[in-house]
């Protein structure tokens, strides 16, 4: 039996991840493949149960699993609580580094019926695929903070800390994908300034030369935000530190109509955690507004990458694509024309197409 970690933590996490878990079992279905789906607390949620945001037992259970399915974490109820304890700090960053989670692959991609959602002009993104690989258990999040007080406040510390190991596998995996992609990696860094970043680029030059049918590049973050609005299309795979990736993804998303469409695979230990780039959008949680195509996506990347599973990965992406060449739209995507749907009835969608 394939063993998930179903943690849907909180917001609109408790409304975006049973579809997924639905998409899943029906796509197996067709295939004979079974799961056993293991629910855990997280987040805020946890939280409130147990008094911590990433209980030991849900770690538990992660190890015990093939792969995790994530909604999200974090709102208001949560923010005033000590550091460790808040849901993004005292468990995301740690159940990503509990697990060896090192790389966060994001695919931006932009599905043809969509073209025309993002805000962007349609011949700028239509056809657009490109995979940023975002540093996950290094970097500005993990380095040691730091607040003192000061006369006349306080003396607060982030710090940036990459060692060449950390660098070097996160760059290596990089290299493979482009390789299985377009032949293009872009690394990108702010070398210009930054001491972390000098040493970064160092190690990926000298990978270069073991990946010589890849086309190597680099570029300043800053310039690289531009880019991704200027002319996203010249790019292929990029790879970047920890905080760059969470910002020019979240950018990226953008580029294919809503948040609510990216999905992401957390991998590099024994057990990889699938879920949304976004958060647990609070404004609109317990509203049945929110989009569950980036959970459900994020399912897909999951029967492909932990088991395998290509078919049955491709049957939902294939699904998701019916349903937006039908015309149905949650609220984040819609558009003049179309019909607007629910989280539930956008799932249930899926499920019909996946049903045949
Ligand atoms: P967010 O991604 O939750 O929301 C940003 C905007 O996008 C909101 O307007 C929201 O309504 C919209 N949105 C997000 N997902 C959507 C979806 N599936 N469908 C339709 N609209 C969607 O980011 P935020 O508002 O900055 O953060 C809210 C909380 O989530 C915070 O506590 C934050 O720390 C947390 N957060 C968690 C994660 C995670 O669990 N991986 C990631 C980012 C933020």
């Amino acid at each position: 039996m394939n063993k998930i970690a179903v943690l849907p933590g909180d917001g609109i996490g408790a409304e975006i991840v049973p579809p997924a878990l639905e998409a899943v079992k029906e796509a197996g279905r067709k295939y004979g493949y079974r799961f056993d789906f293991k629910h855990g607390l997280i987040g805020g949620a946890a939280y409130d149960e147990t008094g911590h945001p990433l209980p030991e037992e849900t770690l538990k259970l992660c190890k015990e699993s093939d792969a995790v399915i994530l909604g999200a974490v974090g709102g208001p109820k949560w923010e005033n609580l000590p550091v460790h304890l808040r849901p993004e700090v005292g468990a995301l960053l740690p159940i990503r580094k509990h697990l060896g989670l090192f790389a966060n692959l994001r695919p931006v991609q932009v599905f043809p019926q969509l073209a025309d959602a993002s805000t962007l002009k349609t011949e700028l993104v239509s056809g657009l695929d490109i995979m940023i690989v975002r540093e996950l258990t290094g970097g500005l999040y993990f380095g040691d903070k730091k607040k003192e007080p000061i006369d006349g406040g306080y003396r607060v510390v982030d710090t940036l800390v990459y060692t060449t190991p950390e660098i070097d596998r996160v760059a290596r995996l990089s290299f493979e994908l482009a390789q299985k992609r377009g032949g293009r990696l872009t690394s990108v860094d702010k070398a210009n300034v930054l001491e972390t970043s000098r040493h970064w680029r160092e190690v990926v030059v000298n990978l270069a030369q073991e990946y010589s049918d890849v086309e190597l590049s680099h570029i300043y973050v800053d310039n690289c935000a531009m880019q991704l609005v200027r002319d996203p299309k010249q790019f292929d795979v990029m790879v970047t530190e920890n905080m760059f990736g969470d910002i020019l993804t979240d950018l990226a998303a953008q580029l294919t109509g809503s948040i609510g469409m990216l999905p992401s695979a957390s991998i590099g230990g024994d057990v990889a955690l699938y879920e949304p780039i976004h958060g647990s959008a609070p404004d609109i949680a317990g509203k049945d507004l929110a989009n569950p195509l980036a959970t459900i996506l994020s399912a897909a990347m999951m029967l492909r990458i932990t088991y395998n599973m290509e078919q049955a990965a491709a049957d939902i992406e294939k699904a998701v694509t019916k349903v937006l060449e039908d015309g149905y739209r949650t609220g984040d995507i819609m558009q003049p024309g179309m019909k607007q749907v629910g989280t539930k009835e956008m799932g249930e969608l899926v499920l019909q197409h996946l049903r045949g």
